[in-house]
């Protein structure tokens, strides 16, 4: 992963892109790249959806290799909901994706000349932006199935919808998981805004005729994410408590315990807490032909995710998470 693509959606006559070394960004993953990069190029007082922000993209240094639970995608801007340095992160199949193609970093930069829609397809062979208005509007499960018919299912596709293009200060950056839905989200801080102000709708990544990532010593490499995986799998947490009931594993605990953040922080415990717990969730899960255990990635070892499904057993959405449920 020697190389970041840039893409300047402020070029004449619409997006283009550049691939250039890493640089000065050379041995940075994830956040400390997204981060660093906002850092050093984004100006402190910019608007958050004008010309100078940028949306940088980046997964982990272990991403595209045979390393456990490596496919987490950090996503960074000058946020538009607190004006801060934002990192937020999601799981799915892009940052393994990205990696095997070779990027280190996707970064979305300069402000478009129109209200033209883009989509970005990235393959072995290079790079294709494609000016596509009738992406417009689109939510991000229609814009799947759009793009599955497009490109089938073997790709990753990070996205926004209707949030993103209105540059909504709480708009997230989706990414599709194993299945081709885009149930993971880049949710915090508003960066779906800044893509949304990029023109840019829609990142298609097909890693087809790419291998996997290699290390320098393979044989050291599987030992030690053996080792890695027998921590993980051997532990209580990760081992049984994830994988069985989500993050909502930690409602009747920490309702227990009266730290649950009920009525908007003002209480610590609530009293339905039980019929909103991972327990529940996963008992409710199975009854209706969804998966109380399930990985957002390959390589997912602690599978905390589910399926939630309809009264009918129609899919509905991903197993909703802790700090979602109590919130709501
Ligand atoms: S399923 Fe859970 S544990 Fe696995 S990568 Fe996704 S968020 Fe992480």
């Amino acid at each position: 992963m020697l190389k970041i693509l840039r893409i300047d959606s402020g070029a004449a006559g619409g997006p283009k892109a550049t691939e250039v070394p890493t640089g000065e960004y050379t041995g940075l993953g994830g956040r400390a790249l997204t981060s660093s990069l906002v850092a050093k190029e984004v100006p402190p007082l910019c608007s958050p959806i004008g010309a100078e922000n940028k949306l940088v993209i980046a997964p982990g240094l272990l991403s595209g290799t045979t390393a456990a639970m490596s496919g987490r995608l950090s996503i960074g801007a000058k946020s538009p909901l607190t004006g801060g340095i934002k990192e937020a992160n999601a799981g799915g199949q892009a940052a393994q994706v990205m990696a095997r193609l070779g990027y280190a970093a996707i970064v979305l930069e300069g402000k478009p000349e129109n209200d033209d829609l883009y989509k970005v397809y990235v393959n072995k062979d290079g790079v294709k932006i494609i000016k596509d208005n009738s992406l417009k509007m689109l939510p991000n499960y229609d814009l799947a199935e759009k793009m599955k018919a497009e490109y089938g299912e073997g790709v990753a596709m990070i996205s926004i919808g209707p949030a993103g293009e209105m540059k909504l200060s709480a708009a997230t950056v989706a990414c599709t998981d194993m299945e081709f839905r885009p149930t993971r989200h880049a949710g915090r801080g508003g960066l779906g805004a800044v893509m949304g102000s990029k023109g840019i709708k829609v990142i298609i990544l097909d890693d087809s005729g790419m291998k996997m990532r290699t290390p320098k010593d393979p044989e050291k490499y599987k030992e030690a994410n053996k080792k890695f995986v027998e921590g993980l799998t051997k532990h209580p947490v990760t081992g049984q408590g994830l994988p069985a009931y989500g993050t909502n594993v930690l409602t009747n605990i920490i309702n227990e315990a009266g730290g649950y953040p009920t009525y908007n922080f003002k209480q610590g415990r609530f009293d339905g807490a039980n019929k909103i717990s991972g327990e529940t969730e996963a008992e409710t899960e199975t009854a209706r032909g969804g998966l109380a255990t399930h990985g957002c990635h390959r390589g997912c070892v602690i599978r905390c995710s589910g399926t939630y499904n309809d009264k009918d057993g129609h899919f509905l959405t991903k197993q909703p998470e802790y700090e979602t449920v109590w919130a709501h």
